[in-house]
């Protein structure tokens, strides 16, 4: 049976000419960069290039640059250590009602530590609503964190806007930009964050691999206690190869950027018309707003996620329920719900992300599967 990939929103392999650059750091360019020997020079050297050519793809300095563990750690470390860092100043925070998990659940402990969080809601396209984003900053807020593509639906937000009311109230800003590094053209300047998360395997890059952007002269707290890597700032011993294969894969990118997303973006709307036209009572979540080009998130009436999902991988087409870390809970989508969506749509999206290793043909073939197995599981739910 013929497989088709439709999940490059959960992860994406590595690129043969990012694995390539990347060998080497495993075997003879073993050394810990920490190490005051030769192998260890070495391995600090690959190290400093990888920081400077990360920077560079960001618009940033290379000692505004922290390697972390991927997003998850680099979205942590943005949002308590900065809410931790700037305690004294005012214990209350905004975030995005659809951010990733990695935000919301770092929140989480931020609330259960006493702070307080509020959220600022999305419009029914998944837009940032920027007089609600207003309206909840308070006299004590610190930070507000809303991300730059959202990971379900891939709807873009507004962030230079948002960065500047951050910053007319003296208020910081970060984004996770781990979907949108790679697609989209990402800059620290443009942007006006604060801190931005990246995370490698998103763009053909390794997986464990991520960095944070930190602007000059900003002190977070430490997430990760140890030894006094990444400027004292992240213990752990560093992770040569994979800060050697983020700097290749955001290279890659870059130089391919118009290319490959002119691309995936044919594929993903051919996919999107054919199944529009060939299935009644789909909904395109978030289709309204500017989106990723890659990402088509669709919700059948009458049809539950999870199970066409099950239907689909059964006929080979790899999709996602929202976020994958989500997947396999039955939890409609907090993304959806957020959207202001009733609960049988926000369990009903389905996310199909294409990649630039898939073939047209495939986005019409995997637009028939749909189709039939949605068509099968409407007929089993009248029978
Ligand atoms: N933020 C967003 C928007 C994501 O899509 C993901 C991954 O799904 C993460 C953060 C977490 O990144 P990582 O998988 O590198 O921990």
């Amino acid at each position: 049976m013929r497989e088709i990939y439709l999940d490059h929103a959960a992860t994406t392999p590595v690129e043969p000419r990012v694995l390539e650059k990347m060998l080497p750091y495993f075997g003879e360019t073993f050394g810990n960069p920490s190490s005051l020997h030769g192998y260890g020079r070495a391995g600090a050297r690959a190290l400093d290039g990888a920081r400077d050519a990360v920077a560079a793809y960001i618009g940033a300095a290379p000692a505004e640059v922290y390697f972390t563990s991927g997003g998850t750690e680099a979205d942590n470390w943005a949002v308590r250590g900065c809410a931790h860092a700037l305690a004294e100043k005012g214990r209350h925070i905004v975030i995005g009602a659809s951010e990733h998990h990695a935000v919301l659940a770092a929140a989480d402990i931020l609330r259960a530590e006493g702070f307080s969080v509020s959220f600022a809601p999305v419009n029914g396209e998944g837009v940032t609503d920027l007089a609600a984003l207003e309206r909840a900053f308070r006299p004590d807020t610190v930070l507000a964190a809303v991300m730059t593509a959202n990971n379900e639906t891939g709807v873009l937000q507004p962030v230079r806007r948002i960065a500047d009311l951050c910053h007319a109230r003296g208020i910081l800003f970060f984004t996770d930009a781990v979907q949108a590094a790679g697609a989209l053209s990402v800059d620290v300047k443009d942007s006006g964050a604060d801190m931005l998360s990246l995370s490698a395997h998103k763009f053909y890059g390794p997986k464990g691999s991520g960095a944070l952007y930190v602007r000059a002269g900003l002190k977070l707290h430490k997430l990760i206690a140890g030894g006094q890597q990444e400027r004292g700032m992240r213990g752990g011993t560093d992770n040569v190869p994979g800060a050697v294969g983020m700097a290749e894969a955001l290279r890659l990118a870059c130089a391919e950027r118009a290319q490959n997303a002119a691309y995936v973006s044919r594929l993903r709307d051919r996919f999107e018309e054919r199944v529009l036209r060939g299935v009644e009572n789909v909904l395109v979540n978030g289709g309204g707003a500017a989106r990723l080009p890659s990402v088509s998130n669709l919700s059948f009436e009458g049809v539950d996620g999870e199970q066409l999902l099950y239907a689909l991988d059964l006929q080979g087409v790899a999709a996602s329920a929202g976020a994958a870390c989500a997947s396999g809970s039955v939890e409609p989508s907090h993304v959806l719900a957020a959207m202001g969506m009733p609960a049988a749509r926000a369990r009903g999206g389905v996310r199909f992300s294409f990649g630039k290793d898939n073939a047209a043909e495939e986005a019409d073939a995997a637009a028939d599967i749909v189709k039939e197995c949605v068509e099968g599981l409407r007929r089993a739910r009248r029978a």
